[in-house]
């Protein structure tokens, strides 16, 4: 008998990195899979990858910047599926993203505030509110939300998202309050630097930033995204259910760290590379 027999996981972003390596981990702990995803190519192929290993999963166009998309998403699963016990709320393109909502309170424009909000916090409202009422009538559920070490350390230029992540820790907490009593469990994930395909492929060319990076992390490296779905997969299993509302850093311990001398550093290496991305 596997971890999550019979059970049913909606994924958004589950297509490439942390949605993607924690699709591939639910399937391959007996759930059955909805990747939710903009990107279809990479949904398919790791749909493709998640059948081959014997697991079940399929794939929806989903845009979480859409409101119709996430109530759409929500009623396929329930039609592919029947029920729906764990929903992941982890879509962003971590790349195009961030430099899209890159700013500072006197530089963001309107458009792209409402933009990273929609996406990053927004979405986390609008996935609930039709998951919730499917997850009560099935006796309970999980959601797990992807914060950041940006909902707690902050730096220039990254208003929008650290606003947003620092949102998706108080939205976790209230959520837990409300939804605990119908068996619902709402945490959240606070991933330090994860170095997924996309950033892979960054940091081959300039393997020297990092290795600033790694410096900076306790453990002396950065996070994969197995990494993270280890956390989501434990977070949704029954051996966390006196865990909710709870936010749980996977960073190797960049958070615990004195911030007065890793901020420091932080500042020097962002002076010296000012097109460069910091960990997490
Ligand atoms: P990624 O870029 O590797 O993958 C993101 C996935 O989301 C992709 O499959 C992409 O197609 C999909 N996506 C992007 N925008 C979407 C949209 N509007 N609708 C539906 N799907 C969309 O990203 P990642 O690094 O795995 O990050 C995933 C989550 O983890 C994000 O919420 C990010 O903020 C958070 N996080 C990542 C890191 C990190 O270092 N990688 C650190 C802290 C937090």
């Amino acid at each position: 008998m596997s971890r999550f027999d019979g059970q049913v996981a909606v994924i958004t972003g589950g297509a490439l990195g942390i949605g993607g390596a924690t699709a591939r981990k639910l399937a391959s702990q007996g759930a059955k899979v909805m990747i939710a995803d903009i990107d279809d190519t990479s949904a398919a192929a790791n749909v493709e990858q998640i059948e081959k290993a014997g697991g079940i999963a399929s794939a929806s166009h989903v845009d979480v910047a859409q409101h119709e998309d996430i109530a759409r998403m929500i009623d396929e699963a329930i039609d592919r599926y029947g029920r729906l016990d764990i929903l992941v709320q982890n879509a962003f393109g971590v790349l195009a993203g961030e430099s899209k909502i890159h700013g500072s309170a006197v530089s963001v424009e309107e458009k792209d505030w409402d933009y990273g909000i929609d996406v990053l916090l927004k979405a986390l409202y609008l996935g609930p509110k039709y998951a919730i009422p499917h997850m009560r009538s099935g006796g309970g559920g999980n959601i797990i939300n992807l914060a950041s070490v940006h909902s707690f350390l902050q730096e220039p230029g990254m208003l929008v998202y650290e606003a947003a992540k620092a949102g998706v820790v108080g939205m976790t907490r209230q959520m837990a309050t409300e939804f605990g009593p119908d068996g619902i469990r709402v945490n959240a994930i606070a991933p330090g630097h994860i170095v997924s395909e996309g950033l892979a492929k960054m940091w081959e060319e300039n393997p020297d930033g990092l290795a600033f990076f790694t410096d900076q992390y306790p453990v002396r490296r950065t996070g994969t995204p197995d990494d993270i779905a280890n956390g989501i997969a434990f977070l949704c299993s029954d051996e966390a259910s006196f865990i909710t509302g709870h936010t749980l850093a996977i960073d190797g311990g960049l958070t615990v760290q004195l911030q007065e001398k890793f901020g420091l550093r932080q500042a020097l290496y962002a002076r010296d590379n000012p097109d460069a991305r910091l960990p997490g």
